[in-house]
């Protein structure tokens, strides 16, 4: 069993609960066997944990960029000499399965050297704003930073967030997600031994305590937030309920996927099982759900995904060769049946998936097959709500105008992918949709240094790129005269 600990301060704690504490206990998804646990921080733990992140950052930001990028690179190659003990924890705490996850930690570490390369950019400007003085800006940093994950790459996220705000001179607090916390413990460990004492916490708990007295906490001054939009809304009023505060928001999606009569449909088949993400049982913001098939390729489209979700190798998510695991946890299988039924109750078709899989293996654990529906209409629920889970709804389209009302007939705005061999007409469907990225012939990926960034409900500012350095530092203008 694993013994999970908190980072506060620089020591590896149970938090002021010790051993009589509360705890959050993690079991593995795919078997429900018992995996570990993790202290549930209180109200004070996250104070402690924040004023000696504050304390550690008066160094912090005293230091030069130069030699705040180093120590993020040495945190990278921390994270990489740990990298298969992260992955094994990972993939038996998430459920992602452990070929496609190796990715996690090398990401992880790419955007702490990302972020490192990029130090020269927390510059400012002159502006000739008089004739005898000089005017120019300064970008500073906040001071303590609260950074929340959510539960689908809880190690990604929670490392590769500490690159941006470190950078630009902040000192973090982590917040990591209540199902799949315990690799948190390990980066806590990581951080302990090459970054200066206090300045990065790790703390683990649900929402309430823990999460809601970090957004409120008075020194914390900036949020980046990444979860769901529920959440995201109830963290933009606790913010705007205790001080002016700087909040983004990295959200859901119910993102289309564009196909129209010329596309290369053996292209479009394979992009759209890798568009799902089902390593991670589709548990991915950017995954592309809803297909908006033309009439005339839909009924083909519809039969050759199904024969694929059908051949897709579900296993165990330590097996080298599985593709698709578990869902999460007990809260994401049981949305996942309510979204099944709910479909069914409309009326829509489920051409393959919908139950539990047969066998031994999958007879425990939050097993559901990839399901695929068809003859869903934009107003049931499967084509309007976030499933995030391995669900595709695919919904039939006969003219352009029809195709782009359909796709942004969402609250969200993610992704979209959008298949055509027509350059004009991607182009003008790349200007069509409302959503923060639109992929041409592709889908699922990201590109170190281009934003991603959601439009909408999807969420507020830009990640992955300069725009996520600059959003960590506020600005301030110093006007000199002799
Ligand atoms: P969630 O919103 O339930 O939880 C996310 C985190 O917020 C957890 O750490 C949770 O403990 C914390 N939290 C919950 N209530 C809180 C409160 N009141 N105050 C402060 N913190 C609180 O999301 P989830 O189920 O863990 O993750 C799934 C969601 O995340 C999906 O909607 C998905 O689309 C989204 N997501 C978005 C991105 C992106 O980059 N846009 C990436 C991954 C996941």
């Amino acid at each position: 069993m694993f013994e999970g600990r908190m980072l506060i301060d620089g020591e590896m704690t149970l938090g002021e609960g010790g051993a009589q504490g509360a705890f959050i206990e993690s079991h593995d998804p795919a078997t429900l066997m018992p995996l570990g646990r993790v202290p549930a921080a209180t109200a004070a733990d996250v104070d402690r944990a924040v004023r000696a992140a504050a304390a550690a950052q008066r160094d912090w930001a005293g230091r030069s960029v130069w030699e705040r990028a180093a120590l993020l690179r040495r945190l990278a190659a921390a994270i990489r000499s740990r990298g298969a003990e992260i992955l094994q924890l990972e993939a038996r705490d998430t459920g992602n399965t452990i070929g496609k996850l190796q990715a996690d930690v090398e990401i992880a570490a790419g955007y702490l050297e990302y972020f490192a390369g990029l130090g020269s950019e927390l510059k400012g400007e002159t502006v000739p704003a008089t004739a005898t003085g000089l005017h120019f800006t300064l970008r500073e940093p906040f001071g303590v930073v609260a950074r929340i994950v959510p539960f689908n790459h809880p190690f990604m996220f929670a490392a590769a967030h500490l690159a941006a705000p470190l950078m630009a001179g902040n000192a973090v607090v982590i917040k990591t997600p209540e199902t799949s916390p315990l690799s948190g413990t390990l980066l806590g460990e990581l951080c302990r031994e090459v970054l200066p004492r206090g300045l990065v916490a790790i703390v683990h708990g649900q929402g309430f305590p823990a999460g809601d007295a970090l957004v409120r906490h008075p020194l914390i001054r900036r949020i980046g937030f990444t979860g769901s939009v529920t959440t995201g809304l109830a963290i933009q009023r606790a913010a705007a309920e205790s001080a002016v505060k700087h909040v983004t928001l990295e959200l859901g999606g119910k993102n289309p996927f564009i196909v129209f009569p010329d596309a290369d449909l053996d292209q479009v088949v394979e992009h759209i099982i890798a568009g799902m993400n089902f390593s991670w049982a589709g548990q991915s913001c950017g995954s592309t759900s809803r297909l908006l098939l033309h009439d005339s390729i839909h009924d083909v489209v519809v039969e050759r995904v199904a024969e694929r979700l059908r051949k897709l190798r579900l296993g165990s998510p330590l097996d080298p060769a599985a593709e698709m695991g578990p869902v999460n946890s007990a809260r994401q299988y049981a949305r996942m049946q309510e979204f099944v039924e709910s479909a069914v109750a409309a009326g829509a078709r489920c051409v393959t998936g919908g139950r539990r899989p047969l066998g031994d293996e999958f007879a425990n654990g939050y097993w559901l097959e990839p399901t695929l529906f068809s003859e869903v209409t934009p107003a049931m629920r499967i084509a309007r709500e976030e499933i995030f889970g391995p669900i595709i709804c695919a919904l039939r389209w006969r003219d352009e105008r029809e195709v782009i009302d359909l796709a942004n007939d969402s609250p969200y705005g993610l992704t979209a992918a959008i298949w055509t061999r027509d350059l004009a007409t991607s182009l003008r469907m790349s200007r069509a949709i409302e959503s923060g990225t639109v992929w041409i012939n592709t889908a699922g990926r990201h590109f170190v240094g281009m934003p991603f960034s959601g439009w909408k409900d999807s969420g507020l500012g830009g990640e992955e790129c300069l725009e996520e350095l600059l959003s960590y530092s506020r600005i301030k203008a110093v006007h000199v005269f002799s």
